[in-house]
């Protein structure tokens, strides 16, 4: 006679089929999401890269005024300069003038320095927005993806439930009820075969008695360690 627990073995091989999908369509919007995060991040970026070019900009635009405002003393030291009475006057506004050209010169160097900033955040930007683009494309593909394994996944775990009933309702009304609270508490295997007088389940070396009556189709015996019924076949 068949073993009755080979019934069971069939049933429990769905069982861990029912639970693998269920687990990947619990596990389709984590991924969504991890996918979505990127994405901001992506954004992020490109936004932080947006803000310290503007930040140069009106760095640049501040120096500009400061330079004129500079040019401007410069050109009135110039007229009081042909207004002056006194040598010594004269020679304080040249020296007023030699002090403002020096700033500008000062201030046209943290210019240069500025505008190379720009440059490098101008490619920072256009680096940021290739690699946005590529992220939007990439991550609308795979949310599309996504979707059609999630729906995929959905009708073939519906397929599945309607087979399981199928083979369950071929085993015996009690040993199902026992099996499935077993399945349930362990998650894994609740039943399991004997390999070497060894328990397939939890690896432990079983007693002979225990591997001698779980030759025995008319017996149900368990795992002295795990309690995972023990089929021998
Ligand atoms: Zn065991």
């Amino acid at each position: 006679m068949a073993h009755p627990l080979e019934a069971l073995l069939v049933l429990q091989g769905k069982d861990r089929k029912i639970s693998r999908l269920q687990r990947e369509i619990r596990d389709i919007p984590v991924r969504k999401a991890e996918v979505e995060t990127q994405l901001e991040h992506a954004k992020t970026k490109l936004a932080a890269a947006r803000e310290a070019q503007m930040k140069v900009e009106s760095d640049l635009k501040q120096l500009e005024i400061e330079v004129e405002a500079h040019r401007e003393k410069i050109i009135r030291y110039k007229q009081q300069q042909m207004e002056a009475k006194t040598n010594d006057q004269y020679r304080a506004l040249l020296h007023e003038v030699a002090a403002e050209e020096k700033n500008i010169s000062e201030l046209e160097d943290s210019e240069i320095e500025l505008m190379e900033q720009l440059d490098v955040s101008k490619k920072a930007i256009s680096e940021r927005e290739a690699e946005l683009k590529e992220e939007e494309d990439g991550i609308r593909e795979e949310q599309e993806m996504l979707m059609e394994r999630l729906a995929e996944v959905q009708e073939d775990l519906e397929e599945l439930k309607t087979e399981r009933e199928r083979t369950a309702s071929n085993c015996e009304g009690s040993l199902v009820k026992k099996y499935e609270r077993l399945y349930a508490n362990k998650r894994d295997f609740a039943v399991v075969r004997v390999e070497n007088s060894h328990c397939k389940g939890c690896n432990m070396r079983l007693p002979p008695q225990v591997v001698n009556d779980s030759l025995n189709p008319a017996k149900l015996v368990v795992c002295n360690y795990c309690g995972r019924m023990l089929v021998n076949l």
